[in-house]
């Protein structure tokens, strides 16, 4: 995964930690401050810092004041640099391949997993909470009568498959805790692995 990352970032212009920036600021429109970045992407501040000075040297981003805060400064995405995150978009990986080889029960199953493993480690503290539909406060797991579209996506309006659980969503809110514990109890309760 990490050589997809390189290949991906190479072939947009930039390198991971920049792609990485540039993918969590896209869709988030107020920005995020350099200490909030750190803390998303699991990396110093210093090392956040440069990343953004290069980004900003490639006219992919901009400060801007933050409204709530005058001596803060918020980091905010601009068109050059939503273009380069749709171009390391549009780069298939290796693990990408690797993974539509698998049938589509199997490919279920794989996803299903790693959410949870995942999951596990943002409840442990290991790593952010970011990005996957069972820690997000749209998430509606198994609204839906319907077994091959049983989850709801508040944000959307709209229901979807196990196949669909999304594990990098732009558009992800973190839940309150206990709405989190709930949604992943209901997410394990009506949980049946494919074929049964
Ligand atoms: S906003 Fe994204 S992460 Fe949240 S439920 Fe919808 S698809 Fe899933």
């Amino acid at each position: 995964m990490r050589a997809d990352d390189w290949v991906r970032a190479r072939s947009a212009g930039v390198n991971p930690t920049q792609l990485a920036i540039l993918r969590l600021l896209d869709g988030r429109g107020p920005g995020w401050t350099v200490k909030e970045l750190s803390l998303q992407l699991g990396v110093s501040q210093p090392t956040v810092t440069d990343s953004i000075l290069a980004l900003e040297r490639k006219a992919l981003i901009e400060k801007q004041a933050d409204p709530a805060d005058g001596r803060a400064v918020r980091i905010v995405i601009i068109s050059a640099g939503r273009a380069v995150v749709r171009a390391g978009e549009e780069t298939a990986g290796a693990v990408d391949r690797a993974a539509s080889a698998l049938d589509d029960d199997d490919q279920e199953q794989l996803l299903v997993q790693l959410v949870s493993v995942i999951r596990q480690l943002q409840e442990q503290g290991a790593i952010p909470i970011q990005r996957m539909c069972v820690s997000c406060r749209y998430f509606r797991p198994y609204a839906h009568a319907d077994a091959a579209q049983p989850h709801h996506c508040n944000f959307v309006d709209a229901a979807f498959g196990q196949q669909d659980l999304r594990i990098d969503c732009r558009d992800h809110e973190t839940a309150d805790p206990s709405v989190r514990a709930a949604t992943w109890g209901a997410f394990q309760k009506d949980h049946h692995p494919p074929g049964e």
